[in-house]
């Protein structure tokens, strides 16, 4: 398959039922090539040519030549324009002219670094010996690198954890530092990229402290105003570059609505099984696992791709078949998962239907996601770039820039969350320059859904800016501490954290005698180091072991943990399923056995909400709609076990895991009884009305707030303690929130409008994925009252049209 058309023809040569919404057409550009600057080292061009390298790209010289004379500079442009070129270029020459100068990587995964350094030593230049300075890094090969690496590649976590707390041992590095390379930096965005904005001010004055005055240069997907975002990141003025001159071919961009089951009462015609290459209706043939029954309702919040009892096609299983057919066809495709069960389910799904039309095909995919042990996740990188495999199910894990050439196509199962990601997850297709094909597959959700009906949200609107706030209390006092602890905090340095907000911060931390205050400055006055996860995941990860072998299989982030690793619970591992014998919460530890049990498990929770305060409210009468803050606990309380392929309810058994809390911010309003019945609800319909407002609200807060779903949570009631009134929260899963209800209750009648406008359009009966179900209720969806979720939304927009501004 070498032409976009036939590529197409694959995809969707099926008449009037298409599940085709919409076909983009990107078209192709060309290069433009300019001389190597006059201050590149021989030796780097030599090296480049030699890869194939015969000059560079315009922005990549660009941008080198500012980050040459002292500039900080974001490059941001689409994925395969050649960024790395644009920072190895300044980089490398300095490191190969300056026989002491060193540099600093810094990536936002461990894969990406080693991605770097496979690249950077692929170079072979004198003296560079540059180095991976991470978690995995043993304690000999540390001190070796501290001594004698002048190119060392890790992350932040590394460098907040290990790097920063011993700057002493890293002073003749830091003092020689000529550059700091921030890779992928736009990922860096809402609680994370606020503390490694932090972080990064750490490392700023720790270089300062040794005398080291690196110029940094970030690369940068394609967002919105990259030179403000880089800013407020680094805080530090940066110029951006972005405009891309490489060459690239042109994509066909596919929205794809997998269509409506034949029970449905609404699916008058579902079309036959796709395409001429279809090996069989074997396919589609029962017998094939059906990944939406082995995945299902109230799954962890943490895994968006479990489905709810169908009302359309599975969109994990269209991926499954878009994947075999183009692999059939010899087509080399990757296809983006949105969870890791979701990605592990496609390959094998896959793997399955490609070993019906051809024995043994199936060895040429594989499942791919970042829990998966290093080795694991080399292996599967090498066979791709290889063409050994011709196809991967893979989670974003790939999406952070692990170099591979020459997919052909990329089949995205679900909406990843923002326009800036879409674009990234396309832009894997048609490295080599060829033409590309790109499919966006809606999964049964209210945002997905709108979404293939509305291109012009996609393809007619500039990717989002990146959203950070390193004035969140949450972060700037805790990375306070931090700093103090790794030297006390002057005058001076307030300006650096961030001025005003800075001094208010050590004032509080002060009082509250975390920091004491000398003539000298803030220091941090307690044994050890104060404890700050940068990811706010609240603790190390849960590790996966097999205990017969003692092998780790992978690590499962801690808040998925309960409801992913709960004894008893189904756990899949490259296709390979396994149940979980213990978990030890308390040393991150979950053993497991290999076992194919014909049952898959749903863990069951349970949310409570108070409110702590009330920031701003808008005061509309019968209704009211407020910004403030609120505690939320969580339980994980039992699971249920569900037969394959029927979703029969086999039994229900409970769990003894431990409350979690969390502190946030939320969004909420309260309608007033009277109102809700004069906007024609019943009393006994208002619990489901109210719950169906609430999962469509959520369902759509992604078109307002750079946020998926699965960042905000919500809770509605009939009646709440704290309002004492018929009541939806939507509050942000991250501790002291990270911007998404504030930016709700900002945009409250654009959001609430697009939400009732969703519920309405939608043509089923009475409820469903697509508008008013959600994929993580921990109640079932029950009770769901779809056309009192339209009319809760009428009275609660009518009231604040004529409402007074915010108090
Ligand atoms: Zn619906
Ligand atoms: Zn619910």
């Amino acid at each position: 398959m070498s032409s976009t058309a036939s590529l197409s023809q694959l995809f969707w040569s099926r008449g009037d039922d298409s599940p085709v919404t919409h076909v983009e057409r990107i078209p192709p550009r060309s290069g433009s090539p300019v001389a190597w600057p006059s201050w590149a080292a021989p030796a780097f061009v030599d090296a480049c040519r030699d890869r194939g390298i015969i000059s560079p790209w315009a922005h990549q010289a660009t941008a080198a030549n500012l980050a040459v004379e002292g500039t900080n500079v974001v490059l941001a442009t689409g994925t395969a324009s050649g960024k790395s070129l644009g920072y190895q270029m300044p980089v490398l020459s300095r490191l190969l002219t300056d026989p002491r100068a060193t540099a600093l990587y810094i990536a936002p995964a461990k894969a990406l670094a080693a991605d770097q350094l496979r690249a950077v030593a692929g170079f072979g230049l004198p003296g560079v010996r540059p180095a991976t300075y991470d978690g995995d890094t043993s304690r000999e090969e540390r001190e070796w690198i501290r001594e004698h690496s002048r190119f060392v590649l890790t992350n932040p976590d590394m460098l907040h954890h290990g790097i920063l707390p011993g700057h002493e041992r890293w002073a003749v590095f830091l003092r020689r530092l000529a550059y700091v390379v921030i890779d992928e930096c736009h990922t860096y965005r809402g609680v994370f990229g606020s503390h490694v904005a932090h972080v990064l001010r750490r490392l700023r004055r720790a270089a300062t402290r040794y005398g080291g005055r690196p110029t940094f240069v970030l690369a940068s997907a394609t967002s919105g105003d990259p030179a403000d975002a880089a800013s407020r990141l680094l805080g530090l003025p940066v110029t951006a570059v972005t405009e891309d001159a490489s060459p690239r071919g042109g994509v066909t961009f596919a929205l794809w609505e997998p269509p409506l089951l034949p029970a449905y009462p609404s699916a008058s015609a579902v079309p036959a099984p796709r395409s001429a290459l279809d090996p069989a209706s074997a396919l589609d043939s029962s017998s094939a696992v059906d990944p939406s029954a082995a995945l299902d309702p109230d799954v962890a919040a943490a895994d968006p791709d479990v489905e709810l009892p169908q009302v359309r096609r599975s969109a994990l299983r269209e991926t499954a078949d878009l994947l075999t057919n183009a692999i059939v066809a010899g087509t080399r495709t990757l296809a983006f998962v949105r969870s890791r069960r979701g990605a592990e389910v496609v390959a094998a799904v896959t793997r399955r239907q490609l070993d019906e039309a051809v024995p043994g095909l199936g060895e040429r995919v594989a499942a791919y996601r970042a829990g998966y042990l290093k080795e694991d996740r080399r292996a599967i990188e090498r066979a791709l770039l290889s063409g050994e495999l011709l196809g991967l199910a893979s989670t974003n894990a790939l999406e952070l820039g692990v170099d591979l050439v020459g997919l052909d196509a990329v089949l995205i199962c679900g909406y990843p969350g923002t326009r800036a990601s879409l674009w990234q997850q396309a832009g894997r297709a048609g490295r080599a320059g060829g033409e590309a094909l790109a499919v966006l597959i809606a999964r049964d959700d209210p945002l997905d859904t709108y979404l293939v009906h509305h291109p012009s949200a996609l393809f007619g609107r500039p990717v989002e800016v990146t959203v950070l706030d390193p004035a969140n209390p949450y972060v700037l006092g805790p990375q306070l501490c931090c700093a103090a602890s790794e030297a006390p905090i002057t005058e001076a340095d307030l300006e650096l954290f961030g001025g005003d907000v800075a001094r208010a911060a050590v004032d509080g931390l002060t009082r509250s005698g975390a920091l004491r205050r000398r003539p000298s400055g803030w220091y941090w006055t307690h044994t050890g180091r104060p404890d700050v996860d940068l990811r706010g995941t609240g603790g190390a990860p849960v590790s996966v072991v097999e205990e017969s072998t003692g092998r780790l299989l992978g690590t499962v982030d801690p808040e998925s943990s309960h409801a992913m690793l709960h004894t008893g619970a189904v756990y899949l591992h490259q296709g390979v399923t396994y149940v979980v014998d213990d978990l030890d919460l308390e040393d991150a530890i979950a053993l497991v056995h290999q076992e194919e049990p014909d049952w898959s498990t749903h863990a069951r929770d349970v949310t409570d909400l108070s409110v702590v305060s009330v920031r701003s409210y808008v005061d509309a009468g019968p209704v009211g709609l407020f910004l403030g803050e609120v505690d939320v606990t969580n339980q994980v309380v039992s699971y249920q076990r569900r037969r394959i392929g029927s979703g029969e309810i086999i039994d229900t058994r409970p769990l003894d895991l431990p409350l979690r809390e969390l502190r946030t911010v939320a969004v909420w309003f309260t309608v007033s009884p009277r109102a809700l019945e004069a906007a024609g609800v019943e009393p006994p319909d208002f619990p489901g009305a109210l719950h169906a407002a609430e999962h469509a609200a959520i369902g759509l807060l992604p078109l307002m707030a750079t946020c998926d779903r699965w960042d905000i949570g919500g809770l509605s009631t009939a009646n709440h303690d704290d309002t004492e009134a018929p009541t939806v929260f939507v509050y942000d899963g991250h501790p002291g929130g990270a911007g998404f209800a504030e930016r709700a209750y900002a945009t409250a009648a654009e959001w609430l409008t697009a939400t009732r406008e969703a519920i309405a359009a939608c043509a089923c009966e009475s409820g469903c994925p697509s508008c008013v179900q959600s994929p993580k209720c921990g109640n079932g969806n029950n009770p769901l009252h779809k056309p009192g979720a339209v009319s809760v939304l009428d009275a609660v927009l009518t009231a604040l049209a004529s409402a007074k501004p915010p108090t």
